[in-house]
């Protein structure tokens, strides 16, 4: 379980550069850690509907940020999460 895991975030890590714009990647640790403004909020949301990539990542950064959040916790990671994660990456 614990490789898995490893081998997960190595696998996100390289596909950090598969983002498609910059300003994206800066308002989607914004809006995902509560402090986008209102404007950055609603521009991110409208542009993840239009772009697929973007919508992506940010569903497998949050999932990600799941992860994270129950292993800080020390509770057990549910083996759908690492699934869907590993789904989302192979789309
Ligand atoms: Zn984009």
């Amino acid at each position: 379980m614990k490789e898995a895991i490893t081998n997960l975030f190595l696998k996100i890590l390289g596909k950090k550069q598969g983002y498609c714009c910059k300003d994206c990647v800066k308002n989607l640790y914004s809006v995902m850690d509560g402090e986008a403004t209102k404007d950055q909020e609603e521009y991110f949301r409208s542009h993840i509907n239009e772009c697929s990539p973007c919508f992506n990542r940010y569903e497998i950064d949050k999932s990600v940020k799941e992860v994270l959040k129950l292993k800080v916790e020390h509770k057990e990671v549910p083996s759908n999460l690492i699934a869907s994660i590993k789904n989302k990456l192979n789309q």
